[in-house]
């Protein structure tokens, strides 16, 4: 049965100014807008006083780790989320063979609380399973280069031989022929911080050669953000003639806050000089991270009861986890703090993770979700010492402890870079079946339009929903969405802008937003009077080799 929106005000996702018009679908097309449009036999939208938009495009999403357990996906659906990138920072469950099966249970799983994932030998694989089982958003891929560098060189630590590069090459290449949109990776941490850019070149000139895109959490976000960041994913835009996306763009840490106006003018001038490269953000002053992954060796990950159980191995951890601490945070500070006596240095450290730490998830003890981790210590090992009680939180939760922390400043930096013309919206959050996530898995994209656009005023409402429709769609190569216009595909969300606002908090982060009243995925009705119905009409979106993008 077609479907008509009555009486909505149009924002189309280009920038243009809203304006009223009525919108009727059918089958998964829009195929009229106009005034007072009238038809037989139809499911009528009332959207008097509303805001009618092209379905929302999450450029940054971790959803595809458990999309299988969770396939309505509701976090995003009723924020009016109904197309995500996801695979992104080098991470996947799909491509794999048995090195990369070892990688994910001992690492990966660990350093999410993920419990067990099942890891696809191909996305191919990948995508048959979830168009099976069926999915409520639509979903992008990129190839995640963990996966694409673990498949021939497991967890080593070196540049790959001539044979192992045209191996990894290969890999890309049947990613990309089977669909994928690009190629991410996740430089900060195992294994793609082992990478070369020199590696990361040649695997990007297969992706270019597929109209693909490169997307990436950068080796930097604090200090090094505008050189070790920045400046190596220019450099591989440019040598692979590739268009690049920087992931969760940021000035990470208090010492970097000072440098976003030359992050700006940098990538305004390279953007400038002919470079086609983009940014996606999300609107949170805490970012998460796991707890064991920025605290842990990877060595303790292999056999991770046993290490933090015994007593010599447990001094060992200790000594390498403060060299650790102490080397990422001092490298970020002033000489001045580098002078200080160790110990000193040590009590402000164990102050700020007490303190400021907060925990948003963990695989058991969920009741000390939302609190600082002063506080779920004392709760749960009230007669241990700091050091000792974090050891045994860490083994007791099987490595599975999302923290979050402040690492940026809204008004000294998050703002400045999130007005940028080419910045589009990714939420970077999870999909969670169980416990609390962070806040922007169910607010991101509601936060933008309550918070950002009517409370603060940072830019226009039509600006805004371009971030998070047109803008992204653009990036991403897809012509038929992301916009209203007959012809594209019905993908739609009705709301109201004075209501639209995010509801979830990092104390607690799984509360649905206000405001949206209609979402439509393919043409059908998957969200009806802010509720979300089951509907499974999304689908796995492939990029094909001659797609458009649409003039914008
Ligand atoms: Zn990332």
């Amino acid at each position: 049965m077609d479907i008509l929106i009555k009486n909505g005000s149009i924002i189309d996702g280009t920038g243009r100014n809203a304006y009223s018009a009525d919108v009727l679908i059918n089958n998964d097309t829009i195929v009229e807008i106009g005034k007072d449009l009238t038809v037989e036999n139809c499911e009528v939208i009332d959207a008097s006083n509303r805001i009618v938009a092209p379905g929302f495009i999450d450029m940054h999403n971790h959803a595809d780790l458990t999309i299988l357990k969770v396939n309505t996906a509701a976090a995003y659906l009723m924020q009016g989320v109904t197309t995500m990138v996801v695979s992104v920072c080098g991470i996947g469950l799909a491509p794999a063979n048995e090195k990369v099966r070892k990688y994910y249970t001992d690492f990966i799983t660990k350093l999410f609380g993920s419990g067990e994932l099942v890891l696809y030998d191909t996305l191919e694989d990948y995508f048959d399973k979830i168009e099976k089982a069926g999915i409520s958003p639509n979903l992008t891929f990129l190839i995640p280069h963990g996966n694409v560098r673990c498949c021939v060189l497991g967890v080593e630590e070196r540049p790959p031989t001539e044979a192992e590069l045209e191996e990894m090459k290969e890999i890309v290449k049947e990613g990309m022929e089977a669909g994928a949109f690009g190629l991410s990776t996740g430089l900060m941490y195992p294994p793609g911080s082992v990478a070369t850019t020199e590696e990361l070149i040649e695997l990007c000139k297969v992706v270019r050669h597929y109209g693909g895109i490169y997307d990436s959490h950068m080796r930097n976000e604090g200090t090094g953000v505008l050189t070790e960041g920045m400046g190596e994913l220019i450099r591989i835009a440019g040598e692979a003639d590739i268009q690049a996306q920087i992931s969760h763009w940021k000035a990470g840490g208090v010492f970097a806050w000072k440098l976003t106006p030359d992050m700006i003018s940098l990538l305004k001038r390279i953007r400038n000089e002919g470079l086609n490269i983009y940014a996606d953000m999300y609107p949170y002053e805490e970012g998460a991270t796991s707890l064991s992954g920025i605290l842990l060796p990877p060595w303790v990950f292999e056999d991770f009861d046993k290490n933090l159980s015994d007593p010599e191995t447990r001094k060992k951890i200790v000594n390498e986890t403060f060299n650790t601490i102490f080397s990422t945070f001092l490298s970020d500070l002033p000489w001045l703090f580098r002078v200080l006596p160790k110990c000193l240095i040590k009590k402000l450290i164990f102050a700020y993770f007490k303190r400021k730490v907060r925990i948003l998830s963990v695989v058991h003890n969920h009741r000390v979700e939302g609190k600082f981790l002063g506080q779920a210590l004392e709760t749960l090992y009230p007669d241990k010492t700091f050091m000792d009680a974090l050891l045994d939180f860490l083994r007791d939760e099987e490595g599975g402890i999302m923290v979050s922390f402040k690492i940026m400043n809204e008004r000294k930096s998050i703002i400045k870079l999130i007005q940028q013309d080419f910045v589009a919206i990714g939420s970077d959050g999870f999909l969670v079946y169980k416990g609390n996530t962070h806040p922007r898995s169910y607010g991101c994209f509601p936060k933008i339009l309550g918070n950002y656009v009517r409370e603060k005023r940072l830019f226009s409402l039509e600006e805004g929903i371009r971030k998070m429709t047109g803008l992204p769609a653009r990036i991403l190569g897809i012509g038929d969405r992301g916009v209203i216009q007959r012809g594209k595909k019905a993908d739609i969300v009705v709301f109201d802008p004075n209501a639209i606002l995010d509801k979830s908090t990092y104390e607690n982060g799984c509360q649905f937003p206000e405001g949206i009243d209609f979402v439509i995925v393919n043409g059908k009705i998957t969200v009806a009077n802010g509720k979300h119905i089951g509907t499974l009409s999304g689908k796995i979106l492939r990029r094909s080799k001659n797609m458009g993008n649409h003039d914008l």
